[in-house]
């Protein structure tokens, strides 16, 4: 396999993709497969730091929507990341990846409070860093804190891997005419309210240079072909 252009990424992926097939929760089987995708780029030499949302367990709007008080219900959305980010773990260490994870709610019993420092010693050695919690406070997404752990571990770009293979000018489910971009600017995507990421986090992007890579990581072999330059995706960035 040939040495793709980044040396350190940030792959982010939705809790939904945790689900497999499943309308709800955690498929330890379809988590195995997404750890051998991880597995897999890790093994192209590069180091990577891993963000999963949380939606496929508890989304915070969701429980506004239903009467709860947005903050808890956030809360309890940070909590469902940090679940999904032990399944990861697990599903990593099973494959013999050496993983950390550290998360923005202190959690001591089950893993590390988030230190820039610690992490950076563990990309020098190999292991995956999987931070959990988002950016550890309410009225966030797991993109924002994607954004920042991005940003702050100087990441080369931030992967999103979806269910679908890149952005398009409008929603490919219900416009079959709908086109999708090679790549994009930043500020199309925030202008025409383009389906990325949200919108803080693709302003942190833009204001420090991180190039978006979205992409299908349902597709067997996805991320590392991506990562190649070879899979269907959608690059954001600076000048498209
Ligand atoms: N969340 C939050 N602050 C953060 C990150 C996440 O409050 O910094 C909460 C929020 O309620 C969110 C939930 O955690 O809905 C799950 O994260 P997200 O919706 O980003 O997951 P994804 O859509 O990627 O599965």
């Amino acid at each position: 396999m040939s040495k793709p252009a980044y040396k350190r990424i940030l792959l982010k992926l939705s809790g939904e993709v945790l689900m497999g097939s499943q309308q709800f929760g955690i498929d330890p089987e379809f988590v195995a497969e997404l750890a051998r995708e991880v597995k897999a780029a890790k093994e192209t030499g590069l180091e990577i730091c891993l963000v999963i949302g949380g939606g496929n367990i508890f989304r915070g709007m969701a429980g506004a929507a239903k009467g709860m008080d947005r903050a808890q219900a956030d809360y309890m959305g940070m909590l469902a990341t940090v679940m999904n980010a032990l399944a990861m773990q697990n599903a990593l260490e099973q494959l013999g990846v050496h993983t950390r994870v550290q998360s923005a709610i202190e959690m001591d019993k089950v893993c590390e409070p988030v230190i820039k420092r610690r992490a950076e010693r563990h990309l020098e050695k190999g292991r995956v860093v999987i931070f959990a919690a988002g950016v550890g406070a309410p009225y966030f997404t797991t993109d924002s804190g994607a954004a920042l752990r991005a940003a702050e571990m100087r990441c080369d770009a931030l992967l999103k891997g979806t269910s679908v293979d890149g952005v398009y000018d409008s929603d490919p489910k219900i416009n079959p005419a709908a086109k999708r971009y090679e790549t994009v600017d930043y500020d199309t995507v925030l202008a025409d309210n383009l389906k990325v990421m949200d919108a803080s986090a693709v302003a942190l992007c833009r204001d420090n240079s991180i190039p978006i890579v979205v992409f299908s990581i349902r597709e067997k072999g996805n991320l590392a072909r991506v990562l190649r330059g070879e899979g269907t995706c959608t690059i954001v960035k600076k000048e498209a």
